[in-house]
């Protein structure tokens, strides 16, 4: 029963389709859905957060900054940076120095995010700027860091957007991604898929009025490619000294790589 929750090919698909969480829906369909799903999460988007992960998101966070080290005079750019929690923990860091911009392709999520900026007292050093990953509007060749948590499961062309992170990188660029990955630790693979998929639609059921999100979350983790198959395919897009680290067995995993 559990078993199939964890598989992540899907044989036999009909061309032109694409899994959005469990179900195949039109390429052209996937943008759409996914903008829906964050429009009507974006207010309770953060306290979904802490109170599904008991706030580990936090400490998978710090480790990408940590890993990202910001310097004073970098610009980082964050895709799928949502309502800002990586540009604000880079600021955090580095204090208003150098420029983060948060680009997301949904307004709703940028103006939680923006709001709440101003009400921690930033008003500079963050860009709020509406794109889609797979079309950023940004330069070739203009950042010094590119990093997305937990956004490139909701992209629709997984290696479009890669490619785009390479485009937008300066040579000696890192890049980083932070995301849902697979379980390596068969014990907590058990217990996680419980929780999935029985405590996380009902708890977004509950907080965020709507389970369809949650479920469409629990079950994209499940699709979204493992932690080599997402190497290979950072490789492919170009970037060179590759790796990534499982953080809590495998929940999310930190992948990087450098465009050199
Ligand atoms: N990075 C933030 C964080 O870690 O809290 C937000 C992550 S949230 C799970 C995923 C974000 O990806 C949403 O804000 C959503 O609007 C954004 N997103 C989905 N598809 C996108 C795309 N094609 N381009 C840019 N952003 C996208």
């Amino acid at each position: 029963m559990l078993q199939h929750m964890t598989e992540t090919k899907t044989s036999g698909v009909a061309p032109g389709t694409i899994d959005f969480g469990y179900r195949r829906v039109g390429e052209h369909e996937k943008a759409g859905l996914v903008r829906s799903v964050f429009d009507r999460v974006a207010g309770r988007y953060d306290l979904m957060n802490d109170l599904m992960s008991g706030g580990i998101h936090r400490l998978w966070k710090a480790e990408l900054i940590d890993r990202l080290n910001p310097r004073r005079s970098e610009t980082i750019l964050d895709v799928a940076g949502g309502t800002g929690d990586v540009a604000l923990a880079v600021i955090d860091r580095r204090g208003v120095a150098g420029e983060v911009i948060v680009c997301d392709i949904n307004r709703a999520m940028l103006e939680t995010g923006r709001d709440r900026a101003i009400d921690r007292g930033v008003l500079v050093g963050i860009d709020w700027l509406c794109g889609d990953a797979e079309r950023l509007p940004v330069a070739s060749a203009s950042v010094d860091a590119y990093t997305i948590a937990f956004g490139l499961r909701n992209v629709t062309r997984l290696d479009a957007a890669l490619a785009e992170a390479r485009r937008v990188l300066k040579p000696g660029g890192r890049f980083f991604c932070l995301e849902f990955s697979h379980v390596v630790l068969p014990a907590l693979a058990r217990l996680y898929d419980l929780y999935s998929f029985q405590i996380v639609p009902r708890l977004g059921a509950i907080v965020a009025g709507d389970r369809d999100a949650y479920q469409y979350l629990v079950e994209s983790i499940r699709r979204f490619p493992p932690q080599d198959e997402l190497l290979d395919r950072i490789e492919a897009a170009g970037f060179e000294r590759t790796r990534y680290r499982n953080l809590t067995g495998g929940i999310a995993a930190l992948h990087s790589g450098w465009r050199l």
